[in-house]
């Protein structure tokens, strides 16, 4: 009897080990979603709640929920994709002239 309660409390716990696993890379996966480029680690600076700032309309906004954009070597957030775009268009309005 004793054989089998540890039996299933061991398929439990490979089942646990399992679903940790696949959650964590679901996380992984969706902090690559929001931050096209962290995954290259240009910003080993990373936190969720640090404020950054919108390099175009310049207001801050969480790390975590700001959209990046990677220019020049270098890190830029915005608020939104409208934002971004935006800057973009800028940027490429400055490069005709
Ligand atoms: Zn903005």
């Amino acid at each position: 009897m004793i054989r089998v309660i540890l039996r299933i409390l061991y398929y439990v716990v490979i089942f646990w080990i399992v679903i940790k696993i696949i959650l964590i890379f679901k996380k992984k996966k969706e902090d690559e979603r929001k931050h096209p480029f962290f995954k290259y680690g240009v910003d080993e600076h990373y936190q969720k709640d640090k404020l950054v700032k919108d390099n175009y309309c310049n207001t801050y906004i969480p790390q975590g929920k700001a959209i990046s954009l990677n220019y020049d070597g270098q890190l830029l957030y915005f608020c939104s994709e409208e934002c971004r775009d935006k800057f973009i268009e800028a940027l490429k309005r400055k490069h005709n002239n």
